[in-house]
């Protein structure tokens, strides 16, 4: 039986001593991250493993001083992508507010 993105993905995870519940939760967030990203089609387990090691309290400060121009909310909506870029760790998501695209550097 051929494997699908998502085993592979728990794979790696395991063989990099990540734990089950940790496994299931990047899993389900990946399965959550792909509904968002299928327009944008960007996948990066690398800076999801990343992101996930900052404390929640960085990651929640991350995500609330993004700044949406429209209309000067600065939180990101649930459901945003994480991608490592030259300079680190890339939020990109929506404004929780109007929707339009928001994209904040972190770390
Ligand atoms: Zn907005």
């Amino acid at each position: 039986m051929k494997k699908d993105k998502y085993q592979r993905m728990a794979d790696a995870l395991r063989a990099d001593g990540a734990d089950e519940t940790a496994i299931e939760k990047f899993v389900a967030m990946e399965k959550e991250h792909d509904e968002f990203a299928r327009n944008s089609g960007i996948t990066d387990i690398a800076a999801y493993k990343k992101w996930m090691a900052l404390p929640e309290e960085t990651r929640r400060a991350c995500l609330t001083s993004a700044f949406c121009l429209k209309c000067m909310s600065t939180t990101i909506a649930p459901g945003y992508a994480v991608r490592q870029d030259k300079i680190g760790i890339v939020i990109e998501g929506v404004c929780s507010k109007c929707g339009r695209r928001v994209v904040r550097c972190c770390y």
